[in-house]
């Protein structure tokens, strides 16, 4: 499991196992937000708790999660379930503790233009920070 928390520790998330990568997304938010995503659904591989107030993304329908306290972001998730109750979500993986998510191999990922991913540049959380 990877737990992360704010600095201020107030919003946590749990992930169940250890991510597949780290996405890191050029889009319009996430590079303003300089986040590292994890997916997953929320109830499943994905647990939050604290209290957050939500910036709401409404063409794409999703709420990007900070902390009232330290502003943070913990995490994104879809507004409203879906038809089957499941509910998208990811985690923003800069909020574990570095030893942690060190080996998570980092997902380069093109949400500006072309929305796919771009070529693999074999780097790992580890190398944001070394
Ligand atoms: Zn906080």
């Amino acid at each position: 499991m990877v737990a992360g928390s704010c600095h201020c520790g107030a919003v946590s998330w749990t992930f169940e196992g250890v991510p597949k990568s780290a996405t890191s997304c050029s889009c319009t938010v996430c590079r303003k937000y300089a986040v590292l995503w994890a997916y997953g659904a929320e109830g499943e591989n994905i647990r939050v708790s604290g209290p957050t107030k939500a910036y709401i993304r409404l063409e794409k329908n999703i709420g990007f999660h900070f902390c009232e306290a330290c502003g943070c972001i913990a995490y994104w998730r879809d507004v409203e379930p879906d038809k089957n109750g499941r509910r998208e979500i990811a985690v923003n993986l800069r909020l574990a503790e570095p030893e942690d998510v060190a080996a998570i191999p980092i997902r380069r990922f093109d949400g500006l233009k072309d929305w796919k991913d771009m070529p693999d540049r074999g780097e790992h959380v580890r190398d944001l920070w070394s």
